[in-house]
């Protein structure tokens, strides 16, 4: 199959997928339809749309590296029960950009924020263990 296809498999099957996939997500969703792609595949060109920003890359501690389609800036959640990760949509800060670039000189591009906690189904779910 050729490069550019895949390439266009690839970001089509993302961009069906909602949340924040895994590249073992997508790999999975695509093996469904494509076996023939392989895991280094999904992986390589995951990355190269990465690099030409058709998707977003999203880090989180302790935590596989995972792929966003909302490109926009946004804060994600981390819920430490369930592990999932949301998206916090609040205005973007860019005031703090400007507090630690005037206090310690860094020419600041960007800053990502991860809230950390127990997400609404997690803390419902312990209620009614009780
Ligand atoms: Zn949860
Ligand atoms: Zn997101």
């Amino acid at each position: 199959m050729r490069q550019t296809i895949q390439y266009q498999i690839i970001q089509d099957t993302i961009q069906k997928m909602h949340g924040h996939p895994t590249a073992e997500d997508v790999y999975q969703e695509i093996h469904k339809e494509y076996p023939n792609i392989s895991k280094a595949t999904v992986y390589r060109n995951l990355h190269q749309l990465a690099d030409n920003k058709k998707i977003n890359q999203v880090l989180i501690p302790d935590s596989p590296e995972r792929f966003d389609t909302i490109l926009p800036k946004h804060y994600h959640f981390k819920c430490k029960k369930c592990g999932d990760i949301f998206d916090v949509n609040i205005d973007y800060l860019s005031e703090i950009n400007d507090t630690v670039q005037n206090a310690y000189g860094f020419q600041i591009d960007d800053h990502d924020i991860i809230f950390k906690g127990i997400c609404p189904k997690c803390q419902n779910g312990k209620e009614l263990q009780h």
